[in-house]
């Protein structure tokens, strides 16, 4: 290993959502920030609906402007078809539009929009090296690490650094290394999903309840018997769908498009809407969906992102969580910096802020597969459109508000 890789106050580990946005907040105080990410943007990634909660934090990074600029397909809510209902189930943010800046989102293609983060974070005085792969992460007493990592083809480096991020997604290079990440076996998933072009809009519809905007979408979530999918309209007549299902059960055994066919083919609505659309990528897989880290700090360094935990996709939750938590972890470490404290105590004030919105999440999660489990049609979905604080709550958490609203009380109410 060579020990020409440089030394710096902060070494993150992958340039996705979590990681750029901490290395924004890092470099804005002026330290300095090297980001080793493996792959040269713009790359693929999945998780492409976002919530309108992200306003204020892409404000905070600086990059609110180039996301407006960049002609992404407006989202203004969610879509629920369960069961085999005849009716949509639809949830607008605009119903409730005090509870955020603005009462719409994005569904974005995460290629683009991760390397608007990317650049922005190289502009705000970051090192950005792209087709760097960490290999391992070595902590030393007294906190420091050595991060070790190679550029593509060639011989590791060793790079020092008083914190490192991991914000390395779900490789979680670091919690790995620990033994800190556990599957949720109750949540035993598996996702398969594909872009199709010249699949139809799903537009919201005039429910009265707040302004629509030309051209806008929401995301639609249908079940089946084993799972549910998702219908995302990107730009143009592009669209993401997906279906995440039980990793048991009798599908297991079938070829992922063999089995993304098989979901799509037994989803009435979505079905017709692909019938005239054409596959435009091979079918992507991601197993074991969701894992929690025991921990998210130690001495010296945090996880953020998909690095410390995901759950499941249900509530479009992961990029607005990760820029979150990049953000905090940033002004955490930042004062760590300043103090030349960032031992775990020190640190722990992250995870703190960032593990009680995670948890929230975790058990709207659990009570969503409960209801899917008992194919309840009396669920708290339906419930919530004649029970006007009910249907308040859930829109605020279909946002990402999930310290703007009383979500214990929606936890209660969603209860089996
Ligand atoms: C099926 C599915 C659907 C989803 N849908 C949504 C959705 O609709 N909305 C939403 O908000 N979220 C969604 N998500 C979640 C979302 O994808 C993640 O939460 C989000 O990408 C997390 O960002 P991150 O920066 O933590 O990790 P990532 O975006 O994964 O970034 C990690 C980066 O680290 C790099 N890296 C990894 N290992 C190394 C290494 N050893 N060295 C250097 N670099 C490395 C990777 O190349 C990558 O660029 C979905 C997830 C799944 C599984």
């Amino acid at each position: 290993v060579k020990a020409d890789g440089g030394s710096y106050d902060a070494v993150v580990i992958g340039g996705g959502p979590a990681g750029a946005s901490t290395a924004i907040v890092l470099a804005g105080y002026g330290h300095d920030v090297l980001v080793l990410e493996r792959e040269r943007f713009p790359r693929f990634h999945i998780g492409e609906s976002l919530l309108p909660a992200g306003w204020e934090l892409w404000d905070r990074l600086g990059v609110t402007e180039s996301l407006e600029g960049a002609g992404f397909r407006v989202k203004q809510g969610i879509n629920f078809r369960l069961f085999g209902a005849p009716e949509d189930l639809v949830f607008l943010t605009a119903e409730f539009p005090d509870y955020f800046q603005r009462p719409y989102t994005y569904h974005v293609e995460r290629a683009r929009f991760d390397a608007i983060l990317l650049d922005r974070a190289r502009a705000a005085g970051a090192e950005v090296r792209q087709g760097w792969t960490v290999d391992d992460v070595c902590f030393h007493a007294g906190g420091r690490a050595t991060v070790v990592a190679s550029p593509a083809g060639a011989p590791p480096r060793s790079i020092q650094a008083r914190a490192v991020i991991d914000a390395s997604g779900r490789d979680c290079v670091v919690s790995r290394k620990l033994g800190w990440r556990k599957l949720d076996p109750q949540l035993n998933r598996v996702a398969h999903f594909a872009h199709f072009a010249g699949a139809p809009l799903h537009e919201p519809p005039d429910l009265g309840l707040g302004p629509l905007f030309a051209g806008a979408t929401m995301t639609d979530v249908h079940t089946v018997d084993d799972g549910w999918l998702w219908y995302i309209p990107l730009r143009g007549d592009t669209v993401s769908v997906g279906a995440v299902l039980d990793a048991r059960g009798q599908g297991v055994s079938m070829r992922p498009q063999e089995r993304f066919d098989d979901a799509v083919g037994r989803c009435p609505v979505i079905r017709e809407w692909l019938r005239s659309a054409r596959q435009v990528m091979s079918v992507q897989t991601i197993s074991s969906i969701s894992y929690l880290s025991d921990r998210f700090v130690g001495d010296g360094f945090v996880l953020v992102g998909d690095a410390s935990m995901f759950v499941d996709p249900i509530f479009s939750a992961g990029v607005t969580l990760a820029l979150r938590g990049g953000i905090m972890a940033g002004e955490t470490i930042h004062e760590g910096l300043l103090e030349d404290d960032l031992s775990e105590a020190r640190l722990r004030a992250y995870e703190e802020r960032i593990r009680p919105p995670m948890e929230r999440i975790f058990r709207m999660i659990y009570n969503w597969y409960a209801i899917l489990e008992r194919k309840d049609r009396d669920n708290v979905f339906a419930r919530a459109r004649t029970a006007p604080l009910l249907r308040e709550r859930m829109i605020v958490l279909f946002s990402g508000g999930y310290d703007r609203a009383d979500l214990d009380a929606l936890l209660a109410a969603d209860g089996p």
